[in-house]
């Protein structure tokens, strides 16, 4: 749950502070830049989005069943 909610608040707050920043934020040196790409990792590396969503929703016994 902490990597899923880490994942897309990084992701939210690189994209605010890029969106902030302008032009400028989106050149290479600028290191609200980095964070920005950089961000999109935690949503895929070590398990996507989606698959902290099926493991949580599989504890939650939530998780919709195949259909036979
Ligand atoms: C910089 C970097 C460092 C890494 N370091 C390590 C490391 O140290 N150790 C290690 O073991 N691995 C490491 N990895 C690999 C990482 O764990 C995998 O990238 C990650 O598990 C996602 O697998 P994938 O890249 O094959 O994407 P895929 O599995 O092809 O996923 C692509 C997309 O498909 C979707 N998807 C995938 N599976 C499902 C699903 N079950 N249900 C719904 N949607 C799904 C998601 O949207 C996902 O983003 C690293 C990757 C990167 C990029």
């Amino acid at each position: 749950m902490a990597k899923l909610k880490l994942g897309r608040l990084w992701r939210d707050l690189s994209d605010g502070c890029l969106q902030y920043w302008g032009g400028m934020g989106f050149t290479w040196d600028n290191p609200v830049s980095r964070a920005y790409r950089d961000s999109r990792i935690i949503s895929i590396a070590g398990g996507a989005d989606e698959v902290m969503l099926t493991i949580i929703s599989k504890y939650m016994g939530i998780l919709p069943k195949r259909a036979k």
